[in-house]
């Protein structure tokens, strides 16, 4: 039986095939000033099934002066009323769940439950945490060094326009999770969605209309990276752009705003380690190593793509991965039972593939998986690879599939393991395995990872920051560093 009705499907496809999804600006819907569409590809059949309207330089442009006049009220706003927003934004997302989970679904091509409780749900409840943030944003009295008698304080104020650009592989909450701190802390905001996946963003702004956010507060763009996220990168009137993508893009994003020095967030690519101990249970670490490569077609920032296990278990590791992969139901993101979809698209799909010949024309062992799955649509299945070692590409470069990468160490110092599980230019989550709390806090202390998750992670909370060390990013989103990224801090001195 299938998680939705399918009548709620069959509306959704007709309004889907009814028009082009419009740009949402000043609070208005409408087409780009160009008047082109692009098309929007069912990943799990390679169909067209919608089409976005293409903005480019001129609508950036648009939305920019929307954001721009609306930053004064926006910021001048009560912070109590702005929660009020953000949280009747929530419960309106909860309440057009399906409609939101089955786009996100057909668009990205995730299972239909991962939409619904990562994407719909999970953006529910980053909206509810940062309206708790809008009326708590606050400074600190302080005491100058300086000889005489001073009143002291700083102010946290809003950045201004921020230019939030996202990526293809959880489209909704990636794009509420920019939207939400940002109006917390009274900035207004141009959002570009991932060409790839344009369409829940667009309901986003369907539902900011009904939440009566102010016009212009927030502004929705979609189109293309090189076109309308490099304008939004680049505009003068933008204060601060907050990215989450590749790490290329990312350094593009860092030339592009040094025109007036944007403050900049970066949520950047990884290639994270997962660690497990000869001591480790496995009845849990197994089937949480593998989900952490496996989970949204290896699709994640966070994935666990280079598995370090200790040798005495690690052919036990491994055998339990590779059943779990043989096991995993793999399909379209709405049909029943599926627990893997496919990549998004047909260049994610090469490119998965290079990386797989690649690793076995350096010598990796494919021991499971490791081809494309016949038939329409861009599914890879779920592949282990061995025999891996630093300096091979697969071991190196972020892949963001479904390719596993694992090997093993022995009785070594937790100085050594941590170089190995370092030995990389990213730095954004990590696991580890083990009922030795000493060794988990010895080695946790010495990764460079933005998270590091003992014996099981929450996945990514709202209340903990989020973010890389090294090439992986600047900055942290969520927590109470996600909020503040969107202030600008001011000291005012008063000589008494
Ligand atoms: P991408 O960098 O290709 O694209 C991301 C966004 O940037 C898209 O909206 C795209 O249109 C836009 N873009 C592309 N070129 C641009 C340019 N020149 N100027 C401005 N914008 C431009 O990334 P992707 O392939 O969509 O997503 C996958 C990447 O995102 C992976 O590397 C993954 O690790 C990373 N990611 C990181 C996090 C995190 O929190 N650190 C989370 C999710 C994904």
């Amino acid at each position: 039986n299938a998680p939705f009705s399918s009548d709620a499907l069959g509306a959704l496809r007709n309004d889907l095939g009814a028009g082009a999804r419009k740009l949402f600006i000043a609070n208005e819907f409408v087409d780009a000033v160009s008047g082109e569409t692009f098309d929007v590809v069912d990943p799990a059949t390679g169909e067209i099934f919608a089409s976005a309207a293409s903005g480019g330089a001129a609508d950036i442009d648009e939305a920019v002066k929307a954001a721009r006049a609306a930053f004064p009220g926006w910021a001048a706003t009560p912070p109590a009323a702005r929660a009020d927003i953000l949280l009747k934004l929530a419960d309106l997302i909860v309440a057009n769940g399906e409609r939101i989970a089955l786009t996100e679904s057909l668009d990205n091509g995730m299972p239909f439950m991962m939409a619904k409780f990562g994407g719909v749900m999970g953006a529910a409840g980053v909206l509810k945490y940062n309206a708790g943030w809008a009326t708590k944003i606050a400074g600190e009295t302080l005491t100058p060094s300086s000889p005489g008698e001073w009143h002291a304080f700083t102010l946290r104020e809003p950045v201004g326009v921020v230019g939030s650009i996202v990526p293809w592989n959880f489209p909704f909450i990636m794009a509420v999770a920019k939207i939400a701190p940002a109006l917390a802390a009274g900035c207004t905001v141009v959002l570009k969605p991932a060409e790839q996946t344009p369409l829940s963003a667009v309901i986003l702004g369907e539902l900011l209309q009904e939440a009566g956010l102010p016009e212009g507060v927030v502004n929705i763009v979609t189109g293309f990276g090189e076109t309308a996220g490099a304008a939004l990168a680049a505009h003068p009137d933008v204060d601060k752009v907050a990215f989450t993508g590749s790490t290329s893009v990312g350094k593009a994003i860092v030339h592009a705003s040094t025109g007036n020095l944007k403050r900049l967030s970066l949520e950047l690519g990884g290639k994270s380690p997962t660690v497990i101990f000869e001591d480790a249970d496995l009845d849990k670490a197994i089937p949480a190593a593998a989900m952490g490569i496996f989970g949204n077609a290896g699709q994640v920032c966070a994935a666990g793509s280079r598995l370090f296990v200790h040798e005495k278990i690690a052919d036990q590791v491994i055998d339990g991965i590779v059943e779990r992969a043989k096991s995993l139901q793999v399909g379209a993101g709405l049909a029943p039972g599926t627990e893997m979809g496919p990549l998004v698209s047909q260049e994610q799909l090469e490119r998965v593939m290079g990386y797989i010949e690649s690793g076995a024309g350096e010598g990796a062992e494919i021991t499971v998986g490791g081809e494309r799955i016949d038939g329409s649509g861009y599914f890879v299945q779920p592949t282990v690879l061995t025999g891996t070692a630093s300096g091979m590409k697969v071991v190196d470069e972020e892949i963001f599939g479904p390719v596993l990468c694992a090997m093993r160490f022995g009785d070594e110092e937790i100085d050594a393991i941590a170089a190995q599980a370092n030995a990389t230019d990213y730095g954004l989550s990590s696991a580890i395995w083990t009922r030795d709390i000493s060794n988990a806090l010895k080695l946790a202390k010495r990764l460079k990872a933005g998270s590091v998750r003992i014996n099981g992670g929450s996945g990514v909370d709202p209340a903990m920051p989020l973010g890389g060390y090294k090439q992986s990013g600047w900055g942290r989103e969520n927590g109470s560093a996600g909020i503040l990224a969107y202030t600008e801090l001011k000291a005012v001195t008063v000589a008494l």
